[in-house]
């Protein structure tokens, strides 16, 4: 390994020792790593194509993956040879591993669970293929300036990415616009031909994803855009220089930036651009592969399962559609079969403004031929329903793929559900949901498509390489046996209760927060004290998720601390981390509350170390698995109804957290395995949030019953964290004392209730240790490993080798 890396450092990158700066030996580090990945890699392609393996394809917008050395070390089980290389050559291995830069190709949850697929799917050894969009430029980093969120460019590119292998050779044309023409064959049959009016280049990236112990390696396919004709010589000659490169600046804005929007679809058309380019290129590519081994298309849904994440690849079910009836010349039924067989859809929203719609007028300039495959699958789709249920035009009206009421527009989540052959929630609440709310018309017609699949997270970026101490704990403890099957955590258990063991968890607790300590200190100048209780909200602000419940809390906690000075009261800091979507003000104005709060508390005497609050800015994937193993309480709050699973909630609970949450999501199933004594749920159900907003509830309804609430309000409106602006806030608090949408006051006591039994719980460490110890044994259900077990039984029908 020493050997390897210094001829990277040397032949690819051109340096020697004595000028090679940490950087350099990031860059050698991983190349000498991922050279070990290569041949295991195209050994299992190989073995794929040679049994004739099913394949799984992902399609997914987003794939928030984070780094990658740590990842491919580990599960490669290089950790001891890399160490003792770098430390042989008088290198720090951690200031390496800190040059790579996240790859933070996704907004949040969705892209991270993309990512954790990636991983089980290799872990599992299905054969796989991750297909999205090689953005050169990630989500966007967050810098705080006084208090206030401003976006700047990341740029994960700048210095090259040692993972990927950029594949010239792989590249296909995306058409855009053009029109429609028929053409009559021999035969007499009618044949549709798309000449589009632009052509756009897909490039592919490979990257190996390596699987658990190095069993077996696939591929994240990742496309890039290039114009197909980039310089345009006349225009050039010309001397307009600019101009002859205009047709590539369009071209290549397609794979320039991802959205920032993590809950509603941008209504532009580089953003519809962006979904049929990934989604055409991962068809071509998937059936051009299927017909070099098969020969022929119709076995497609024997061979290959395609599964969208989420809606943003919907339109693959026209283009499959167009690709079979056009260039295959499937009749067609034949047509329908085979798309339908192959494709199946997973929901990840009940939010009805994110469910996507494009404006027909829009597709019909884009994509003339899918708008006409589309209307003809509402036809034939519509037809038999008006068959069967004759008269009924609410229900033709409900599930059409044609929203006529507000402009026409495709609805997307109707396209998939109709073109895939299971739909899936990704909670039990959440399946549960989707059957009574936006498809409930559609499950009643297609009984049984509907399923559940309940989120996970992957162990081995979650828990082993996070938390390399309580992995080591745990070893010792009850064997290496949950390093490959999670469910054996379970025998933790008996040791819940034995003081030595609560003691060591402790410590490894313990250890991990002095680690979040000394980055606070660093990154915000802020002193917290790691024996305090350390409360973590940490997700993409926005308002369902109520960082403004936690602030209310905070302020009113700060109110009695300060009214009661004397008190016994648990020292906490209460840390917060997460970003906003550029265009979404309210939350960015969250943000500044977060700031003026603690601006306010950290620097008030009387407070003292009893709380602090902190703001940890550009929360990522690495942020994050310095503050999950961190945390003693996980903030999981949303408004009962509206979090579809939350995956955070699952990685904080495993390393050791008890939750304070709300019946939503996956914290219900969270609540079955870990048992009511080890959880503080509060608040209202789905149900009773239903109710309340039927009834015309207002907050100020709930305030009048809450003095407490009423003076924490009071506080924030006058302007008490905000003398410099005293207004700031008045808008917010109108908001919450009116509708308030998402039921922050209706819950307020409650949770504030509920608050004070986990300092309760917090003054007994011997029942806290116990409950924590407790979560940790009874998460194993929530490895994505078991997520991807079900899908692959379930949906795909490929085997599971193990
Ligand atoms: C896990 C994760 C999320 C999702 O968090 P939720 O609490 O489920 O919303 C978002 N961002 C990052 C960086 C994550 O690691």
């Amino acid at each position: 390994m020493r050997d390897a890396i210094l001829r990277k450092l040397t032949y690819d990158l051109g340096k020697s020792r004595t000028g090679a700066l940490d950087r350099d030996w990031f860059m050698a580090t991983a190349l000498a790593v991922r050279d070990r990945v290569v041949e295991p890699w195209l050994n299992d392609m190989r073995a794929t194509y040679n049994t004739g393996q099913k394949q799984v394809y992902y399609l997914s917008l987003e794939f928030l993956i984070g780094r990658l050395l740590r990842d491919n070390i580990t599960n490669f089980g290089l950790m001891a040879e890399v160490r003792a290389a770098l430390a042989s050559l008088d290198v720090d291995a951690f200031k390496v591993a800190a040059c790579e830069p996240d790859a933070a190709l996704g907004n949040g949850g969705l892209g991270r669970l993309a990512a954790c697929f990636m991983d089980s799917l290799a872990s599992l050894s299905i054969p796989a293929f991750g297909y999205g969009i090689r953005y050169d430029h990630g989500l966007f980093r967050q810098v705080i300036r006084q208090g206030w969120q401003e976006e700047y460019p990341e740029d994960w590119l700048q210095f090259q990415n040692p993972w990927e292998f950029a594949r010239p050779e792989i590249a296909h044309s995306i058409g855009f616009g053009g029109t429609v023409e028929e053409v009559v064959n021999d035969d007499g049959d009618t044949h549709h031909v798309w000449k589009p009016a632009e052509t756009v280049l897909a490039v592919a990236y490979d990257t190996p994803i390596v699987g658990w112990r190095g069993k077996h390696v696939n591929t994240l396919r990742l496309w890039s855009a290039r114009a197909a004709d980039p310089l345009k010589i006349d225009v050039f000659n010309r001397g307009d220089h600019i101009g002859a490169l205009s047709e590539r600046v369009r071209a290549e804005a397609i794979s320039r930036f991802l959205y920032p929007s993590d809950d509603s679809p941008e209504g532009l058309e580089l953003r519809l651009r962006q979904e049929f380019f990934f989604s055409s290129a991962a068809l071509q590519d998937l059936i051009r592969r299927h017909l070099r081994v098969y020969g022929g298309i119709e076995s497609l849904p024997e061979r290959v399962a395609i599964q969208l994440n989420d809606t943003h690849p919907a339109i693959a079910v026209a283009e499959l559609m167009r690709i079979l009836l056009d260039d295959h010349k499937l009749p067609w039924p034949e047509a329908w079969r085979v798309t339908h067989g192959t494709i199946s859809y997973t929901n990840h929203t009940l939010l009805p403004e994110a469910l996507e719609t494009w404006p027909v007028s829009l597709m019909e300039r884009l994509l003339p031929r899918h708008m006409q495959i589309i209307y003809m699958i509402n036809a034939v789709h519509l037809d038999a329903i008006a068959a069967a249920h004759p008269g009924d035009l609410g229900l033709l009206a409900s599930v059409s793929l044609i929203e006529e009421n507000h402009g026409r527009k495709v609805r997307m989540g109707n396209l998939a559900f109709i073109g895939s052959h299971k739909v899936n929630g990704v909670s039990a609440l959440h399946s549960e949901l989707l059957k009574k709310t936006v498809f409930h018309d559609l499950n009643m017609l297609y009984p049984g498509r509907i399923t559940n699949k309940t989120n996970g997270i992957t162990f081995r970026r979650w828990l082993q390489q996070c938390n390399p101490c309580l992995t080591e704990l745990l070893t010792e403890t009850i064997g290496a046996e949950f390093l490959d099957r999670p469910e054996a955590l379970t025998a933790l258990k008996p040791h819940a209760a034995d003081a030595g063991f609560q003691g060591r968890f402790a410590e490894v607790k313990r250890t991990n927060k002095e680690a979040l300590t000394k980055l606070i200190r660093q990154q915000m100048g802020i002193r917290v004290d790691p024996a305090a209780l350390f409360d973590v909200q940490i997700k993409r602000i926005h308002e369902y998720k109520r960082q403004l419940l936690n602030l209310l809390e905070t302020v009113a906690l700060y109110n009695e601390i300060r009214a009661q000075p004397h008190n016994n009261w648990a020292p906490r800091v209460k840390i917060f981390a997460g970003k906003a979507a550029a265009s979404y003000h309210r939350a960015k104005l969250i943000i500044k509350l977060a700031h003026d709060i603690a601006r306010t508390i950290n620097r008030d005497p009387t407070i003292r170390d009893r709380l602090k609050v902190v703001f940890l800015p550009n929360y990522n994937v690495s942020l994050a698995e310095v503050l999950v193993p961190a945390c003693d309480l996980s903030e999981q709050i949303s408004t009962a109804g509206m979090e579809a699973s939350g995956t955070g909630n699952m990685k904080l609970a495993l390393n050791g957290a008890l939750t304070i949450g709300t019946l939503d999501g996956a914290n219900v199933e969270i609540l079955e395995h870990v048992g009511a004594e080890n959880i503080f749920i509060f608040g209202l159900t789905t149900e009773q949030v239903a109710a309340r907003r039927r009834e015309g509830w207002r907050g100020q309804d709930s305030i009048n019953l809450s003095p407490r609430l009423q003076q924490a309000l009071e506080s924030i409106a006058s302007g008490v964290f905000s003398s410099d602006d005293p207004h700031r806030y008045g808008e917010l608090v109108h908001m919450l004392r009116e509708h308030d949408h998402f039921l922050v006051t209706a819950d307020f006591d409650a949770y504030f209730d509920m608050q004070r039994q986990v300092e309760k719980r917090w003054a007994d460490q011997a029942a806290w240790q116990k409950s924590a110890i407790l979560n940790t044994a009874n998460m194993g259900w929530f490895s994505s490993d078991r997520t991807i077990a079900e899908y692959a039984q379930e949906i795909w029908r490929v085997p599971v080798p193990g």
